[in-house]
């Protein structure tokens, strides 16, 4: 059985119209043999009915006394109920479809709820369906714990529920249906001039998602390319492929993709940097911050540490709490608020020398402060005032001549 994997995204599943869309896809792949098993997120984004954000208000956010296993019993309806208004359109246009929930689907978890890992995938069910229709409709982002409670694995979670199945059926390839042509140089919601890339390896394509390049969750990228299944991440309202996701080993010509030293530039916003500072003579005070973090379930980011006292960031929303737990250790912490971790990815940068010349001199030239600067083999991160993102991502985008016509790879050189 020739199967392929169609994810379609909250905003192209939202309404009637993007559903039509949506069909045109998945009827192009039945017309080309395939068994289709579609993964659906919830409809829509904050504010529209059915979408996850609306479901979370009706209990008043995160913040209400729910457990965790009813926030997850109430978050999974989102997608249940999109798998079935999608099933419905699918039979509207003559497509025989059944709509499966995550666990129907296969889907076995921990029992961490909000934030499961998928355990295993039993397929049996699913691929007993296929047999009998066209397309099965999984209701994405969810899976079940052992005793048979509902979990949800995540935010993005729908893109891990996709690669996971496409990786347990040995699909052809996962295909990414979302509101942008596919991957781009930059967010374009922020580079105007970000244009969208025809071919990547899973390596680049997970270092721009792990630094905030939302288009694909960097857990979905992983499992693909464990599985060595291709992704393409590909336009609900175009007819275009998008961009192909797939392995440097698979490239016959030449190095090009390794080589190219910048990929594209990602960002996160909402981060606050802490800077504490060592009292004379103390030789503990990473440990104990670092610990005094941890203890409190309080990710770090960007950490660096010197003799006279550590730097690092937390996102917004736990920057009250580390400043409590850094008060209450004696610390008076330095807080800068409102910051944005702008990252410049690229597989070939090591070795390349002026790369981070050029970032400095493109942000200094537009009188951008960098509050501070990290850097590995793959990626070179600084830290902007979020008033300054914008300019920042368009000058280092425009640094690396990112819009020009170097960037597009030909398909058939793979
Ligand atoms: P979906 O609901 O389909 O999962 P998301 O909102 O999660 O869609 O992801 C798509 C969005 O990701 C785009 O609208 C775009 O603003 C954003 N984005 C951020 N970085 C990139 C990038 N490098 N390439 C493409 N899109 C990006
Ligand atoms: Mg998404």
């Amino acid at each position: 059985m020739k199967i392929i994997v169609q994810k379609f995204g909250g905003t192209s599943v939202r309404d009637d119209e993007s559903r039509t869309h949506a069909i045109k896809h998945i009827k192009q792949a039945i017309s080309e043999g395939y068994k289709v098993v579609v993964v659906v997120s919830a409809m829509g984004r904050k504010g529209e009915p059915y979408a996850t954000d609306t479901l979370l208000s009706l209990v008043g956010g995160n913040v209400s006394g729910l457990k965790p296993r009813e926030y997850d019993l109430l978050l999974s309806c989102g997608e249940i109920i999109s798998s079935v208004v999608f099933t419905n359109k699918l039979h509207e246009n003559g497509i025989t479809a059944t709509a499966l929930t995550g666990s129907q689907a296969g889907f076995s978890t921990n029992a961490e709820h909000t934030g499961a890992k998928i355990l295993e995938m039993k397929c049996d069910r699913l691929l007993q369906e296929l047999e009998e229709v066209e397309v099965v409709v999984v209701a994405g982002f969810q899976g079940a714990a052992p005793n048979g409670d509902i979990t949800t694995i995540g935010r993005g979670g729908s893109d891990t529920s996709a690669a996971a199945l496409g990786s347990a059926l040995n699909a052809d390839y996962i295909d990414i249906f979302t509101d942008v042509e596919g991957i781009m140089t930059a967010d374009p919601r922020i580079a105007e001039n970000a244009r969208p890339l025809s071919v990547v390896t899973y390596t680049e394509v997970c270092n721009l998602a792990y630094q905030g390049a939302k288009v694909i969750h960097p857990r979905a990228v992983e499992i693909a390319m464990q599985a060595k299944v291709p992704i393409r991440i590909r336009s609900t309202y175009t007819e275009g492929l998008g961009t192909l996701v797939t392995s440097a080993s698979k490239q016959n010509k030449g190095s090009d993709i390794k080589e190219r030293p910048v990929t594209g530039i990602a960002h996160v916003s909402n981060v606050t940097q802490v800077k504490v500072f060592a009292k004379k003579d103390q030789y503990n005070l990473q440990s104990e911050v670092f610990k005094a973090m941890a203890n409190e379930n309080i990710s770090v980011d960007f950490i660096n540490i010197s003799p006279k006292g550590v730097v690092y960031t937390v996102t917004e929303e736990m920057t009250d709490r580390a400043l409590s737990i850094l008060n209450s250790l004696g610390h008076d912490p330095q807080i800068e608020r409102n910051c944005a971790k702008v990252s410049v990815v690229g597989a070939g940068m090591a070795g390349v020398p002026g790369v981070t010349s050029k970032i400095v001199t493109a942000l200094t030239e537009k009188g951008i402060r960098i509050l501070q600067s990290a850097d590995s083999h793959t990626t070179i991160w600084v830290l902007v005032k979020e008033s300054d993102l914008v300019d920042a991502v368009n000058a280092l985008h425009d640094a690396f001549q990112l819009e020009t016509a170097q960037l597009e790879y030909e398909r058939d050189e793979i």
